[in-house]
């Protein structure tokens, strides 16, 4: 299987179509190889237009939706960067690419060891990842330029808010347990900036600021 070749229509058939127009992010995503990062019996689907199971429940987002969120953040290259929902360490990979740090929480112990084994293997290492509840952010290491959360959430977590730089960009999908739309805030001196995107799906955010166990 030529996967550079997947990930070169991979680009040019679902994310510049759709919108997708930062070139450092597109090309990013043409070095990222996303099927290392889904298990061996989904390898053949990972540049195919859709999230993926990765075990434990959870899912790889779709290619576009990495790049959307990814986009929205606006990375120039010198970010420190959080996220909350590590999963199977792609988005985190993705990001890796394009800013200095990446800090990133998964509540899940096995993925979080998976993502790690990834993160090593492949070289990244201006990833930290840990096993946590990602809703308390990660105090010792702020502020954060950036935080991206890649699981559904019914409100903004307090403490990403307190964690996010002054002039930090902060994307989260909002909404029911079913269905949200992305949320960008820009955090300035007077207030927070709110913008509404595009409709999405995740799974849920679980934890003290997110949906209870039971949702
Ligand atoms: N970004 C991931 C990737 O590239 O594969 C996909 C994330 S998946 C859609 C959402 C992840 O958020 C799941 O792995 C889930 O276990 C995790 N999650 C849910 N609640 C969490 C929390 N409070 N803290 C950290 N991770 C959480």
């Amino acid at each position: 299987m030529d996967y550079k070749e997947l990930r070169e229509q991979m680009v040019r058939t679902q994310l510049i179509p759709r919108g997708i127009k930062d070139i450092r992010l597109l090309d990013a995503m043409r070095r990222v190889p996303r099927h290392l990062f889904v298990g061996s019996q989904n390898e053949y689907s990972a540049y195919d237009d859709m999230a993926l199971p990765i075990g434990m429940g959870q899912t790889i987002s779709q290619p576009y939706m990495v790049a959307i969120m990814t986009e929205l953040l606006e990375l120039q290259g010198d970010e420190k960067v959080l996220e909350i929902g590590t999963g199977s360490g792609y988005q985190a990979a993705v990001l890796a690419e394009l800013s200095k740090e990446v800090y990133t929480i998964e509540r899940i112990e096995a993925l979080t060891e998976s993502a790690r084994e990834r993160f090593h293997s492949l070289n990244y290492g201006n990833i930290h990842v840990k096993t946590g509840d990602g809703t308390l952010g990660w105090p010792e290491e702020s502020p954060f330029d950036r935080i991206i959360i890649t699981a559904a959430s019914p409100k903004i977590p307090d403490p990403l808010i307190e964690q996010l730089a002054m002039g930090g960009i902060l994307i989260i999908p909002v909404g029911s347990r079913f269905s949200q739309l992305l949320l960008k805030i820009k955090k300035t001196k007077e207030r927070l900036i709110e913008e509404y995107h595009t409709p999405c799906v995740f799974v849920p955010l679980i934890g003290e600021h997110g949906w209870g166990k039971e949702g």
